[in-house]
This record gives structure tokens, sequence and C-alpha cells, in this order.
């Protein structure tokens, strides 16, 4: 199954990809993280990236198109894969579809903009594997350690409270006619993803099984 998961930054896309994969077997990816990938390796994808990144605007559609592009022909997609944060625009899910990629539904997580500041602003991250915690609603066994690889958990740079709001902003103009872009072809399921995460990823999966 192709699957893509829609939100605001902050709606948990991340960790809910991280339900599906382990239900479905199929690889999450993640824009952000290959980007986040690049920028530690400093590679030219990540200089490219970065001022973009740091500034919580949305990198080029060319830059997050080939970066897709390349992904998807990996043979780990054979049988399915999970979006997390792409497409992000109008422009990418119309590349998407010309890649010939056929998606079998989008799944929209819905979260009211109040609480995405308050889950953005506590949230902690890995800078190993990447995985995601929350001060409050998700936190690590050891204060600052990922209970997964052991890495150090640091503030992601685009979550301080002025980025965050840019790229609330950001979201609202250029990702969410995406719902409606979807709604047209008949795949958007929208999520409440208010509640807690168990919650949230019982409703997911359930849109799943429909
Ligand atoms: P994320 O981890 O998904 O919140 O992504 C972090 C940052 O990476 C975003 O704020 C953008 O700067 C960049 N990014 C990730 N995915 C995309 C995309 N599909 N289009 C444009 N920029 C992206």
């Amino acid at each position: 199954m192709n699957l893509i998961l829609l939100g605001a930054p902050g709606a948990g896309k991340g960790t809910q990809a991280e339900v599906i994969c382990d239900k479905l077997k199929i690889p999450a990816i993640s824009t952000g993280n290959i980007i986040r990938e690049a920028l530690k390796n400093g590679t030219e994808l990540g200089q490219k990236a970065k001022s973009y990144m740091d500034a919580g605007a949305l990198v080029p559609d060319e830059v997050v198109i080939a970066i897709i592009q390349e992904r998807l022909a990996q043979e780990d997609c054979k049988n399915g894969f999970i979006l997390d944060g792409f497409p992000r625009t109008v422009p990418q899910a119309e590349a998407l579809e010309a890649m010939g990629i056929v998606i079998h539904k989008v799944l929209d997580i819905e979260v009211p903009d109040e609480t995405i500041q308050k889950r953005l602003s506590g949230r902690r991250v890995c800078e190993g594997c990447g995985a995601s915690y929350h001060v409050e609603f998700k936190p690590s066994a050891k204060e600052n350690v990922c209970d997964r690889c052991g890495g150090k958990l640091v503030i992601r740079k685009d979550d301080q409270p002025e980025t965050i709001r840019e790229r609330l902003k950001i979201y609202h103009e250029s990702t969410e006619p995406l719902c409606d872009y979807y709604k047209k072809t008949g795949k958007l399921v929208v999520i409440n993803g208010q509640e807690d995460v168990a919650d949230t990823s019982a409703l997911v999966l359930k849109a799943l099984e429909a």
C-alpha cells in the first residue's frame, strides 16, 4: 500500500508513520529526515537546504522532488511506502503523479494550531536515529537519551517559537490546499490527531483497514 501522511508540522506524522511501518512492514520516508541527514553529512543537498530549513521555509520543489524520485526507486519501496512530509505543495503532488506513482490512501492528521505550538516547543529528537520524543507527552526513559539507540536528544533548530509560527503559516498557505486536492480523488481520510498518541494510532490503523 502506498500512503501519504498529511498534517501540520508537529501533528504527529512521524510517530504515526512509525506505527504504520511496524504494522505493514513498509518503509516510512521522511523528506525532513533525509534533508537533516544530508545536512549532518555536509553533502551538497544539505548545503542547498540549510538556509530554508533553518528559517522554517520550504526547500524548493525541484530539490525535494528529486530526493523523493531517487528514494522511491529503491528496492524496499516495491511493496509500498509511507510518505511523511511529502508532498507539501500542489506541484509536489503533481510531480508524484507524473512519476506514475499510484497513491492508495492519504491520511490527514488534524490538530489545532495552539496544540501544535505546545507540542513542537516540547519536542526533542534523537540526533543519532531521528526518533521523536516530547518532554511532557512522550518522554524518553532517561532524560535526553534516546530509548532506541542511546543517542543524544536535542531541540530542532526549527522548533524555536518564531520558526514554529512561520512553519504553521507556510503550512496553511502551501500544504493545506493538498487536502482539497486529495479529497477530489476520494482517497483522503481525515484523522483527529489532538488526543493521545495511542488514540490517533487506533484511528490510523482503522482507516487502513477500511
Ligand atoms: P519536517 O521534518 O517534515 O518538519 O521537515 C523539516 C524541514 O525540511 C521543513 O521545514 C522544510 O524546510 C524541509 N522539507 C521537508 N520536506 C519538505 C517538502 N516536501 N517540501 C519542502 N521542504 C521540505
